[in-house]
């Protein structure tokens, strides 16, 4: 299923209005460049793993909302402490968490 083009639901509150449809184009475009280069073998997680797209924040809950580039699906950050990868609560691959959520390096 894809979304694209299409009014997203927001999934945490079912509005039209918590995702950024623009952030999603433009984490498109760049999760195309990942997948083009990424390493499959790599020992980084970060050139194994496509980091999720932040495209938005739930206006009613102030949850931040996360891209899944492997089923184009939104969903709310799920990231544990201490964790920089994340799994997509719909086809459960393995995501990276973005920068500005990461407590180290
Ligand atoms: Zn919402
Ligand atoms: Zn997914």
């Amino acid at each position: 299923m894809n979304f694209f083009g299409e009014n997203m639901e927001c999934p945490v509150c079912g509005g039209e209005k918590c995702i950024r449809k623009s952030a999603v184009e433009i984490y498109k475009d760049l999760i195309e460049l990942f997948f083009k280069y990424q390493d499959k073998e790599s020992e980084v997680t970060f050139k194994k793993h496509p980091t999720v797209g932040e495209i938005g924040e739930c206006e009613k809950t102030g949850k931040k909302l996360w891209y899944c580039p492997y089923c184009d699906k939104p969903f709310p950050e799920n990231y544990e402490l201490d964790k920089v990868t994340v799994e997509c609560p719909h086809c459960k691959k393995t995501l990276c968490i973005p920068v500005s959520n990461r407590t180290f390096c």
